[in-house]
């Protein structure tokens, strides 16, 4: 058992509301203590923002937190139940390799969901050990952190623990577990989980904590529950949105990837798109190309389809009516998807206004990007500083033709060249983390222990706009000769 302990220094103020859920929502159920701790990274920002104190987090018995083998006492570990659809298949779930200390009331009087994540074997975890590796653990501390200063709704990560205790993959690994901070864990395979069973209180009971929790100005609504319904599937067109205009792929979005509060979860196989391919996949094992990126918004419709068939009860007492009213809301994620998309794409060309033609203007160019396989983020960039030499793609006469066509479109707005060279700047990255720069940071940490080539790369990705110097060295593209970038599920 892991002991539990006051620990008023460190600025933990916990409370449980999700507890508080019908029992068969999880299982109490602690870390299982690891040997030795040893605390790698922490996020001194984030601990600022959340109320807690860096400083007391870095002693002794504030790493045994990260690491499950201490308690703070006013924490009630639980692993929560879930269900997924898993490339299409439908699977209970759960978290197998994770527990929720509780939920952090923050100064402000946020509330978020602190999670350990690779903290042992619970109810869920089906034949895994329940543990996690430090490669893949610093790997979602990295790209989670980098979608946050992108101005991309994402969870957080706060810490970073190695356990002292190897794991077995296809090779002995150093185990680690990663503290993940949530708006919440709420998932549309939470709801899935509670539409299983038939049982209407649950699935009521789970919609009304869900509003309670990030909702709360539809609880007076007439249909709260189509409001629900209403505003997840805008916060998700959102979200993937954000996620094609900085060339984000996920990898691995199942139902249970997918958060009801509109944050991006469950940093698996996921990769940043160098050269632009809507067929673009890293995912040793998304053989079809399921999850590729120009695939996701289509899945991220498929998804909320399976989430609005978990509301059906709640909808309307009459079944026919019920499913209208879902039908109707889900017939607006695409429209909603294209015009937050084409809003992002105008301002990444330094566009203020809107015409018809502009979504051509941004087709035709990514047609020839992808034509003359030209880098996403580094095309963009060139286009913002007015670099347009030295790619195949730039010596094109196509492509003279097009900046021409894009250069009389911003004669015809009323802002100055210099505006839109600001929204320029402030839309397209200097960087992102780009696949080989990031395995060459989790190479050196974990082989050699050597954390600071991981730590320069962070610090470059604080500040994406920025366009410094220190930033102009991650733009850099890999050796052509490097084999195809492969990314793993569940490692
Ligand atoms: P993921 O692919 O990370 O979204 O995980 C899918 C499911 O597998 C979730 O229920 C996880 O909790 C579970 N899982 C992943 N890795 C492990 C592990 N090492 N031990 C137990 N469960 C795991
Ligand atoms: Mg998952």
């Amino acid at each position: 058992m892991t002991e539990t302990k006051a620990l008023n220094d460190k600025g933990w103020n916990f409370d449980n509301s999700y507890s508080r859920l019908p029992d068969s929502f999880f299982t109490k159920q602690g870390p299982t203590p690891v040997r030795s701790p040893k605390l790698i990274i922490l996020n001194d920002s984030l601990a600022a923002s959340l109320g807690l104190n860096a400083e007391a987090l870095r002693n002794d018995d504030g790493v045994e937190v990260f690491a499950g083998n201490l308690i703070p006492e006013d924490a009630l570990p639980l692993a929560q139940a879930y269900a997924g659809h898993q490339f299409g298949h439908f699977n209970m779930l759960g978290d197998g390799r994770a527990v929720l200390l509780g939920e952090q009331i923050t100064p402000s009087g946020e509330r978020v969901d602190i999670q350990l994540k690779g903290s042992g074997r619970t109810p869920y975890s089906r034949g895994g050990d329940g543990r996690a590796a430090l490669g893949p653990m610093l790997r979602e501390y990295i790209i989670s952190e980098a979608m946050h200063a992108l101005g991309i709704a994402t969870t957080r990560s706060l810490a970073v623990v190695t356990t002292g205790e190897s794991l077995i993959r296809e090779t002995e690994l150093p185990g680690a577990i990663l503290t993940r901070v949530a708006a919440s864990h709420i998932r549309v395979g939470t709801f899935q989980f509670a539409a299983r069973w038939g049982m209407e209180e649950n699935i009521r009971a789970l919609a009304d904590y869900t509003i309670q929790r990030h909702y709360s100005e539809m609880e007076a609504d007439e249909n709260r529950y189509l409001s629900l319904l209403q505003e997840v599937i805008k916060r998700q067109a959102g979200l993937i949105a954000k996620w094609q205009l900085v060339g984000f792929i996920h990898g691995v979005m199942n139902t249970d990837n997918m958060s009801i509060s509109g944050e991006t979860i469950d940093y698996g196989p996921c990769a940043f798109m160098d050269v632009y391919n809507p067929a673009t996949v890293f995912s040793s094992i998304d053989v079809q190309g399921r999850y590729a990126y120009g695939n996701q918004p289509h899945i991220a419709g498929w998804n909320l389809t399976r989430f609005a068939e978990t509301l059906l009860p709640l909808l309307h007492d009459d079944e026919e009516q019920a499913i209208k009213l879902a039908e109707d809301a889900l017939s607006e994620f695409t429209e909603l998807y294209d015009r937050n998309w084409l809003a992002g794409m105008r301002e990444k060309l330094g566009i203020f206004n809107e015409e018809l033609e502009d979504e051509s203007l941004v087709k035709s160019l990514l047609t020839m990007m992808e034509k003359y396989r030209a880098d996403y983020t580094n095309t963009f960039r060139a286009l913002t500083f007015d670099q347009c030499q030295d790619t195949e793609l730039f010596g094109a006469a196509e492509f003279a033709q097009w900046h021409e066509l894009w250069q009389s479109r911003l004669d015809r707005q009323q802002e100055s060249r210099d505006s839109s060279h600001q929204l320029m700047r402030s839309s397209n990255p200097a960087l992102i983390p780009r696949n080989h720069r990031v395995e060459e940071a989790l190479d050196a940490a974990v082989k050699q222990g050597d954390y600071s080539v991981m730590k320069r790369l962070l610090h470059a990705l604080s500040t994406p706009y920025a366009h410094s110097t220190e930033q102009a060295d991650y733009t850099t593209l890999p050796a052509l000769s490097s084999r195809p970038y492969q990314t793993f599920c569940g490692t």
